[in-house]
């Protein structure tokens, strides 16, 4: 993969973090975008350095169009392409839908859906000129099943799999392949937050009996991302443990 190039949303934690990790190790050049915390995206990129890998931080918030392409377009004047793009990043908010004011339902959607939309659309552009593209959506479990509490996550993290599809049916025969990856209950500072009892009862419905890492995630990653996913496209990977089958 020396040759390849990874952006990363929302990498400079979690689940960004580690695929960005993932990935260098594989020998990607990595660019992590980060939103706040230069201080976090540096220490990413420094541990990219220290394992041999090579990369940029770049900051971004890509709920934001232009910010998104300013992402892609620093990308492509850096290393004069992108070959994968890694739609991460992502907000969560538990609340009853009756008490969802409509910023809340916005900054939801924009963040998780708008932000793919953009970063795609600007990235797409490049990659059709190199006829090769892999671009991985990270949706949720909760965006095939639903979850109360979670009505406008769940409607962005579907909406995901409405753009994954789609564009998979749009840019196939263009050597772009476009896939999401479902996520269950993953141990991140997004899950973080919930009670000690919920986390219990959440594992006792994991059919492996306990919660997922970031790496877990990252692993299904880098696979869509290899020569050896060049025929799998428009699919929707779910990462839960077995979550999904009890
Ligand atoms: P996290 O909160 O640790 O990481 C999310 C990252 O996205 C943070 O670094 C944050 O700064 C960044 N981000 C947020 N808004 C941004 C913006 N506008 N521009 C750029 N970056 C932005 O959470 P995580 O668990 O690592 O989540 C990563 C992804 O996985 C999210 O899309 C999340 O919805 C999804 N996911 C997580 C779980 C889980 O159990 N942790 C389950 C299913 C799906």
């Amino acid at each position: 993969m020396e040759n390849r190039v990874a952006v990363v949303t929302g990498a400079s934690r979690g689940i960004g973090k580690a695929i960005v990790l993932r990935l260098a190790r594989e020998g990607y050049k990595v660019v992590i975008n980060y939103l706040n915390s230069e201080e976090e995206a540096t220490e990413v990129l420094n541990e990219v350095k220290k394992g041999g890998g090579e990369g940029i931080i770049v900051k971004a918030d890509v709920s934001r169009s232009e910010e998104a392409q300013h992402l892609i377009d620093t990308t492509v004047d850096t290393y004069g392409k992108l070959d994968v793009l890694v739609n991460n990043a992502g907000i969560n908010k538990d609340q009853l839908m009756i008490r969802i004011s409509d910023e809340e339902w916005d900054k939801l959607i924009s963040t998780n859906l708008n932000s793919a939309f953009y970063c795609s659309r600007a990235a797409v552009r490049h990659m059709m000129k190199k006829r090769f593209g892999r671009i991985i959506n990270i949706s949720s479990v909760v965006g095939i099943s639903g979850n109360a509490g979670q009505t406008h996550y769940a409607a962005a993290k579907s909406g995901l799999i409405g753009l994954t599809l789609s564009m998979a049916k749009e840019y196939g025969n263009r050597g772009i392949t476009v896939n999401a990856v479902a996520p269950g209950y993953i141990k991140t500072a997004m899950t973080d937050v919930l009670p000690d009892e919920v986390k219990d009862r959440i594992i006792g419905g994991i059919s492996v009996g306990r919660m997922g890492n970031p790496e877990d995630v990252a692993a299904a990653v880098a696979f869509l991302a290899s020569p050896d996913a060049s025929f799998i496209t428009g699919q929707v990977i779910k990462v839960d443990g077995g979550m999904s089958v009890l």
